[in-house]
């Protein structure tokens, strides 16, 4: 090969060779992009570590280049998963949500009407010959704005929604539409371009045969469906979401009341205190309307972070009695409950760090 010339000075060699595997990767990601999904994982039988490479870092290059294949752009079509799809409605299909699931839905051959907040007198019309409708409006307006659908949707019309809460829109939408009935949550915000790799939920409402080209369509972007009933879903969303922020957003508070020197904070922290670090603050670097959305969507999410705080009372009992025995006893109940969970935990957690300090130490 070229690069072995001996008369090559070794930023030479070295650019040659970062030329070439440029041009292998570009090769590797467009055989993966034909693929798509359905690209295969043998070539990890090819066992680099034959060659002399540290074990993972030949998995660790395929994976990141399955991860950019799978990635779509916005001009990307999709099949339909029904032959001559009848109309699909937005209800609020000009806000951020509504926009992402438009172009989803006119990428699959589907046709798309929107109805905004102006185009009720029109509604009627709109929603004539629909087959399915799908409510995207802010929280506060959804079971409202279901509510005035009744009645003027076809009766075989899929009714859905994607609301972030899904116990109160469901019951709205089982007792607007006798039809058809299901209960959406995606997972992310409008700003993803693409729906491949992310998570949709699907709470099942009422006749899931006919519901079923729809849930399977979203499938067919890429998104990875799971099935919960909107009582588990609000359940995990006021832990994940509400309680997770609550904490973090009340820890941070808590820091700008005591005022340390962050810098020096830094600066002394391990790897690990620094990325809990990154976790509060990127929390204030963002929109306060968007938490105090997810924090107070419901009165569920309230009662949850009020148990989580009572229940510092007695954590707190134990600390200022300096009861080493109570505390190492509480401590290793939690690690029941935790299970084998909290060993995959230090396992994950432990990659995770190393990575964040590779790219740290390649950033510098
Ligand atoms: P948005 O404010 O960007 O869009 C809402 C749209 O609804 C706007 O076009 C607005 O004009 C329209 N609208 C308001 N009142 C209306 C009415 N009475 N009739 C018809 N249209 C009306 O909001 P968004 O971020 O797109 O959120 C929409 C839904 O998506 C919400 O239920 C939200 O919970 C859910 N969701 C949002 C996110 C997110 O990160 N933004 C994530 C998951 C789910």
């Amino acid at each position: 090969m070229a690069f072995e010339h001996e008369d090559m000075t070794t930023a030479e060699e070295l650019a040659e060779i970062d030329r070439e595997l440029a041009r292998l990767v570009a090769r590797r990601l467009e055989i993966a992009r034909r693929l798509g999904r359905a690209a295969p994982a043998e070539a990890r039988q090819a066992r680099p570590e034959a060659v002399g490479l540290p074990e993972g870092l030949y998995p660790a290059i395929l994976s990141r280049i399955a991860r950019e294949a799978v990635k779509t752009g916005p001009t990307e079509k999709f099949p339909a998963t029904v032959s001559e799809p009848r109309p699909v409605v937005i209800i609020g299909g000009n806000g951020g949500m509504g926009r992402g699931l438009r172009s989803h839905f006119e990428r699959s051959g589907w046709p798309v009407r929107v109805l905004d907040r102006s185009d009720w007198p029109r509604a009627a019309e709109i929603l004539e010959g629909a087959g399915t409708v799908i409510v995207s409006v802010p929280i506060d307006v959804t079971e409202a704005t279901i509510a005035r659908l009744k009645g003027l949707m076809p009766a075989d019309a899929v009714l859905a929604d994607v609301t972030s809460v899904k116990t109160e829109p469901l019951h709205a939408m089982l007792k607007a539409h006798a039809g058809p009935v299901v209960g959406l949550h995606p997972m992310f915000g409008p700003d993803v371009g693409s729906y491949a790799g992310q998570v949709f939920v699907i709470c099942p409402g009422r006749d899931d045969a006919a519901c079923e080209p729809l849930v399977k369509q979203i499938a067919l972007w890429g998104a990875r469906l799971c099935e919960c009933t909107a009582e588990q879903h609000d359940r995990a969303m006021s832990i994940i979401q509400a309680l997770r922020h609550f904490t973090t957003y009340a820890y941070g508070a808590f820091l700008a009341k005591i005022h340390p020197d962050l810098a020096k904070i830094v600066e002394l922290s391990s790897p690990i205190y620094r990325l809990e670090l990154d976790m509060v603050g990127r929390l204030f670097a963002q929109d306060p309307h968007l938490y105090a959305d997810i924090i107070l969507a419901s009165p569920r999410n309230t009662e949850l972070i009020r148990e989580y705080v009572e229940s510092l009372w007695n954590e707190l009992i134990v600390i200022s009695g300096r009861d080493r025995n109570e505390f190492i006893r509480r401590f290793l109940d939690v690690r029941e409950f935790f299970g084998d969970f909290a060993q995959a935990c230090l396992r994950d957690s432990g990659a995770m760090l190393r990575a964040i300090q590779e790219e740290r130490e390649a950033r510098k």
